[in-house]
C-alpha cells in the first residue's frame, strides 16, 4: 500500500505537520525516530510557547502535541528511518528492514546541538547546562554564566544572556574568534562579558544544579576552576540529514535547501520543515509554523496530482 504522506521526525515541525495533514484527510504515517519529540525533550520549562501562560515542561508540551496529532488519526512508528529512495515516485522509505512507499514526504528530523562530551554535561542538562539561551536565559537573572564557543552562535548567546546575567564568561579553545568581526567586537566591548582564551572545559560540576566548571589552558596546561550558575554550550548544531544526503540538495553545512518562502525541496513531492532547514531561528514555534506550511504544501501538491 502506498501512503499519501509519510512524515519523518516528531519535533514541533513534524507533529504540527501531522495535525494539519491528518485533519486534511491525508491519513499521515509518522516515523517518529528513537529520539521522539526532538530537542524539547531535553528542555525543562518552556515559557515562550504561546498558550501556556504559566509555562510548560518541554516533554509535556511534546506529549500534548503528539496526542493532538494522534487524535486526528496520525499513525506513529517509533523507529528511525534507515534509508530512503527519492529517485522515483512513489518514494521508498525503509524503517529498519521494512519498506514503505509514499506519494509525498515531509522531512522534519531537526538538528542536534553539538555537545562537549565532558563529565557532568549530560547529567546537568536542564539543570544549568543548556544549548539554547533564548529558551533558558530567562531563568538566570542576576546569575553568573559561562558560554562555550567562538562562532556567531556563541557571540549571539553571550550577548543575549547579558540581558539577564550579572556576568557572562565566554570560554574559547583558541586565541581568536571564528565569529564575524562585528559580532566578536560586540562581545569584546561588552562590559558584562569576559573572555577566557585558549581554554577548554574538562568538567561541569554540581550536586543537583551547575555549581562550576573545571578548565584547562591548552597552551600552558594550567588547570583551574570557575564557579558559575550555568553553562551554555554554543559550539554549533548538526542537522539530522545523513540518510537524505545523496537524495536531495543540502547546503554546505548539511541543512536541507528549500525554495524561498516554501517548504519545497529539490525533489518534487518532498518537503522539509523545522530546524532541519533553519539555522537562523531554531524555535519550537517557528518549527511548528514551518510544519504547518509543509502540510499545506504537500496537501496542495497531492491535490494537483490527482
Ligand atoms: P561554528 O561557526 O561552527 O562555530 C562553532 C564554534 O565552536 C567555533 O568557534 C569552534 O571552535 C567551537 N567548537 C566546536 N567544537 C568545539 C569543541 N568540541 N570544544 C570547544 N569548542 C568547540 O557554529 P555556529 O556558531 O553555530 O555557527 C554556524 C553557522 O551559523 C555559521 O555560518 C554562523 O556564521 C551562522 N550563524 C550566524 C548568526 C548571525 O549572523 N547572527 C548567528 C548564529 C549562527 P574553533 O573556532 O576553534 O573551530
Amino acid at each position: 500500500m502506498t501512503e499519501k504522506l509519510i512524515i519523518i521526525g516528531s519535533g514541533p515541525a513534524g507533529l504540527t505537520a501531522a495535525i494539519y495533514a491528518a485533519r486534511a484527510g491525508l491519513d499521515p504515517l509518522m516515523v517518529e525516530g528513537f529520539e521522539r519529540g526532538g530537542q524539547l525533550m531535553i528542555t525543562t520549562d518552556v515559557e515562550n510557547f504561546p498558550g501556556f501562560p504559566d509555562g510548560i515542561m518541554g516533554p509535556e508540551l511534546m506529549e500534548q502535541i503528539r496526542k493532538q496529532a494522534e487524535r486526528f488519526g496520525t499513525r506513529i512508528l517509533s523507529s528511525d528511518v534507515s534509508k530512503v529512495d527519492f529517485s522515483e515516485r512513489p518514494f521508498k522509505i525503509w524503517v529498519g528492514e521494512d519498506e514503505y512507499s509514499a506519494e509525498s514526504v515531509i522531512i522534519s528530523t531537526g538538528a542536534s546541538a553539538r555537545w562537549l562530551g565532558i563529565e557532568g554535561e549530560q547529567r546537568l542538562t536542564g539543570f544549568g547546562v543548556s544549548a539554547c539561551a533564548t529558551c533558558d536565559g530567562f531563568f538566570f537573572r542576576d546569575k553568573e554564566l559561562v558560554v562555550v564557543g567562538g562562532g556567531d552562535s556563541a557571540m549571539e548567546e553571550a550577548l543575549f544572556l547579558t540581558k539577564f546575567a550579572s556576568k557572562v564568561t565566554v570560554i574559547h579553545r583558541r586565541d581568536e574568534f571564528r565569529a564575524s568581526t562585528i559580532m566578536a567586537q560586540r562581545v569584546l566591548d561588552h562590559p558584562k562579558i569576559e573572555v577566557i582564551w585558549d581554554t577548554v572545559l574538562t568538567e561541569i560540576f554540581g550536586e543537583t544544579v551547575v555549581e562550576g566548571v573545571k578548565l584547562e589552558n591548552i597552551k600552558t596546561g594550567e588547570t583551574s576552576e570557575l564557579a558559575t550558575d550555568g553553562v551554555f554550550v554554543a559550539i554549533g548544531h548538526n542537522p539530522n540529514t545523513k540518510v537524505f544526503a545523496d537524495q536531495i540538495d543540502l547546503d554546505e553545512a548539511g541543512y536541507i535547501l528549500v525554495a524561498p518562502g516554501t517548504t519545497r525541496t529539490s525533489v518534487e513531492g518532498v518537503y522539509a520543515a523545522g530546524d532541519v532547514t533553519d539555522k537562523v531561528y531554531r524555535q519550537a514555534i517557528t518549527a511548528a509554523g514551518l510544519g504547518c506550511q509543509a502540510a499545506l504544501d504537500a496537501e496542495r501538491w497531492l491535490e494537483s496530482q490527482h
